[in-house]
């Protein structure tokens, strides 16, 4: 991270740099954006002599995205993405970010970096501006052969930073961006990034050490900001259902994880000895496979174990907070994005809680298929009552208005699950767009009539319940799906 040449503290220089600007600017941004762009030139002062910022392209809670525009020697001008940081941010995590970005960036479908500016806590990324259509946008219209590209794409960009032993962590459409015009793909934001065990990121290295702190949770992005969490989050009480026994169980569905002793063990030994719990620990624990939690249990701590994300994007080991947490997880996330593109849906997991979340892709991959995968990576899982796997090709079809139109209503949202604590805000979209669901008309075209069963296997694949066994990027390239690339 370095500064540029001496930076130029005149405010008058910037205002009237800035003012200059804005008569340029061909289209109108609003007031704000334009306060947020004069804020930035006074935060960041040095950008004024590179850079004519003319809009804000992307808003979310740890930082801004501005289009700026500059002069190169030769003459031309060039277009480039400016991602502001908030204050913040903790120093450690941008370097990391920036260092993802450096490594591993500027090639295979991953975004680059060209510069980096900062004046005191303020930090600026300058990329390459890629212009790109928002996904919610272009959904409805996609042909199935470009849904074949856009995963392929995607793909490549997660082998690509698999390699490097970076987890993203944050996969999502607005993530990763994409050209309709040129074909091109782009996987951008780092800001979320952890490091495998054997990580060739040093900084994702350091950062996990810092994560190592005793901290009961390990909340959201807990890295961005210098201030440690409220105590409060560390001790809710959450993630426990206890169903009252007035419900009708053919209405309402509860889903509990249940912070176990035998929880943090490994896999294997959990799959040996599932049902003799607590006995080493000293704690007299009787709530094991019931529907209940015990007093020994309610005063555990929770355990700690990154939970990034946006919770309809993450992994049922994200969810259930498994301590063991690798590569696969980016992988469960692109499968929910197939599962977008071949459903025409978008979001197609909508929830707040991660509890909810879990319950979702239940009614898509069935309870008891969900609660065997958490058995096997060491979590109790507990359905109150019993949701079938469904047929990908049937769900997809059906979503996408192809066969039984009446069977419209489909279990996407799970009945009433009752959630003591939802404890997180809703994820933001910049623009606030994923508060629309995008249902598209019938389509006949696009191929959409004889997809193949390579789809729906490769999306099973990817939606494999269980971590160890889910495809890899470097495997799901060379599925069936994308013979002939
Ligand atoms: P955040 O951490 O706030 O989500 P991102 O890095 O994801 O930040 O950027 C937010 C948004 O800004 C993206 O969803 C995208 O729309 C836009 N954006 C980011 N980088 C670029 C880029 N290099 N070119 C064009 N747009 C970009
Ligand atoms: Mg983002
Ligand atoms: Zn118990």
């Amino acid at each position: 991270m370095e500064e540029t040449g001496p930076a130029r503290n005149d405010s008058q220089s910037i205002d009237g740099h800035v003012k200059a600007d804005r008569k340029k600017r061909g289209r109108k941004v609003s007031r704000d954006v334009e306060m947020d762009i004069d804020y930035l030139h006074k935060a960041v002062p040095q950008l004024s002599k590179v850079f004519r910022i003319t809009d804000k392209i992307g808003e979310g809670t740890f930082s801004s995205v501005y289009l700026g525009e500059a002069q190169l020697m030769d003459g031309k001008r060039e277009k480039f993405a400016l991602k502001h940081l908030i204050p913040t941010s903790h120093p450690v995590r941008i370097a990391a970010e920036l260092q993802c970005l450096t490594v591993a960036g500027g090639r295979e479908n991953v975004m680059g970096v060209t510069y980096c500016f900062r004046k005191d806590d303020h930090v600026v990324i300058v990329m390459p501006y890629m212009k790109h259509q928002p996904f919610v946008d272009i959904l409805g219209s996609l042909s199935f052969e470009e849904v074949r590209l856009y995963i392929y794409h995607l793909l490549k960009a997660l082998r690509h930073i698999h390699q490097f032993g970076i987890i993203h962590r944050d996969i999502k459409p607005t993530n990763f961006l994409y050209n309709r015009q040129e074909k091109t793909f782009a996987l951008v934001d780092f800001g979320l990034a952890q490091g495998t065990v054997d990580t060739q990121i040093e900084l994702l290295k350091e950062l996990s050490g810092l994560c190592r702190t005793p901290r009961a949770v390990f909340g959201e992005r807990n890295l961005n900001s210098c201030t440690p969490a409220p105590a409060k989050s560390a001790d809710t009480k959450i993630e426990l259902v206890k169903p009252s026994k007035t419900e009708d169980p053919a209405t309402r569905a509860f889903v509990s994880v249940i912070r176990h002793p035998l929880s943090t063990r490994t896999p294997a030994s959990s799959q040996k000895q599932p049902r003799t719990p607590a006995v080493n620990l000293g704690l007299t624990c009787n709530c094991y496979m019931t529907d209940r939690v015990c007093n020994v249990c309610m005063s555990r701590k929770q355990q700690v174990a990154p939970r990034a994300g946006t919770p309809g994007f993450r992994a049922p080991e994200v969810l259930t907070k498994c301590p063991n947490q690798g590569t696969a997880i980016d992988i469960w996330s692109a499968g929910v994005i197939l599962l977008s593109l071949l459903t025409g849906r978008y979001p197609f997991f909508k929830a707040n809680d991660d509890l909810i979340a879990l319950a979702q892709i239940m009614t898509i991959r069935g309870s008891r298929e969900t609660t065997q995968a958490a058995k096997e990576f060491g979590k109790a899982v507990m359905c109150s009552c019993e949701l079938p796997r469904q047929d990908l090709r049937t769900l997809c079809e059906t979503l996408r208005g192809r066969s039984s139109p009446d069977d419209e209503a489909m279990p996407l949202h799970p009945p009433n699950i009752d959630i003591a604590n939802p404890q997180e805000p809703p994820t933001e979209e910049p623009g606030g767009r994923n508060a629309e669901e995008n249902v598209p008309e019938p389509q006949d075209e696009g191929g959409w009539d004889q997809v193949p069963e390579e789809a729906y296997d490769l999306l099973d694949r990817l939606l494999d319940l269980n971590p160890a066994t889910r495809i890899t990027a470097q495997q799901a390239l060379h599925h069936p799906l994308f013979t002939g690339f």
